[in-house]
């Protein structure tokens, strides 16, 4: 398979020059797009049961290796997918089976686990081994593009607003010549849970968290709450009930953005969709996400599957 050199970082796609434009390597390929629903716990997603999303295939009840956002990412990027929890096996087996899936995802090849040695970036093996376009577009300012989890993109954008999946889909070029990975981090599902409709003015405002979601604005940190703050009371049930349909409601709605993805992307594009931890509402006496552990903080919805 033919090596690319690394490439220099740019902000916005540039046409590939012509002495790049190899096309073995890419007969068969797949674009590939990854879509992580922040904060989207797994029953909520079942709830919603959102159709267009579910034309991917089975969704699975899997675990994220992190609570939250910015190490869940991390290890996403390393190519590892949330796992299913197998007892009886060793881990190193469990990822280099793991691994033989980008085979399939990506319609290559001989791909295991060694081939991302030793930088373990999926990104940069994407683009400099395999060729592809690599781009991020980020929802979440812990993942804005001076942190670390910005390698191997071509382009690293954090989106205007943290609520606006359909504004990503703008901006998605498919060249044919080369294979294109998106990674999207989809911010709806995450708190306030609001459809980019909705008016700021109407999001839930609960004393406490509402400051702690500004911060988030001010690029601060990751919206994970769980205790109020300056002594405020903690949620009561009926407000937990109420932030949980608010998030079952942004997955309903953002099946009608896949819907638009899925007439947007050439066919030969394999689209997984998870999420980087689940939330909280109430169980155990916790809401959010980050410094929790609780089962269905790890507990992700997982499918995928190539476009026909
Ligand atoms: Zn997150």
């Amino acid at each position: 398979m033919k090596l690319f050199g690394r490439k220099t970082r740019i902000s916005t796609p540039s046409p590939a020059r012509p002495t790049e434009r190899v096309t073995p390597p890419f007969d068969g390929m797949n674009n590939f797009i990854v879509v992580v629903l922040d904060s989207c716990r797994y029953d909520s997603f079942m709830e919603a049961a959102p159709k267009t999303i579910m034309k991917l295939g089975e969704t699975e009840a899997r675990y994220s290796y992190a609570s939250w956002t910015a190490p869940s990412h991390y290890n996403l990027l390393m190519g590892l997918m949330p796992h299913t929890s197998p007892s009886g096996v060793f881990a190193s087996e469990y990822y280099k089976h793991d691994f033989v899936r980008y085979n399939q995802r990506l319609g290559a090849r001989d791909i295991e686990f060694r081939s991302l040695v030793p930088g373990l970036w999926l990104p940069d093996f994407l683009r400099n081994t395999l060729g592809y376009r690599t781009h991020a577009m980020v929802s979440l300012p812990v993942l804005n593009s001076m942190t670390p989890v910005n390698r191997g993109f071509d382009t690293f954008r954090l989106m205007d607003r943290h609520n606006d999946m359909n504004a990503m889909l703008d901006l998605m070029t498919f060249p044919s010549d080369r294979p294109s990975f998106y990674m999207l981090n989809v911010g709806e599902t995450h708190y306030p849970y609001a459809r980019p409709t909705e008016a700021e003015n109407q999001w839930p405002r609960i004393s406490g968290v509402h400051g702690v979601f500004k911060h988030l604005d001010d690029n601060l940190v990751d919206g994970c709450v769980r205790e109020s703050t300056s002594g405020d009371r903690f949620f009561d049930a009926e407000e937990m009930e109420m932030l949980r349909l608010r998030q079952v409601d942004t997955v309903t709605y953002l099946d009608t953005v896949f819907e638009r993805l899925f007439d947007i992307v050439p066919r030969n594009t394999w689209i997984t969709v998870t999420a980087d931890h689940g939330e909280l509402f109430g169980e155990d006496g916790y809401f959010g996400h980050g410094p929790i552990h609780s089962e269905k903080v790890f507990q992700v919805p997982f499918l995928e599957g190539r476009l026909r």
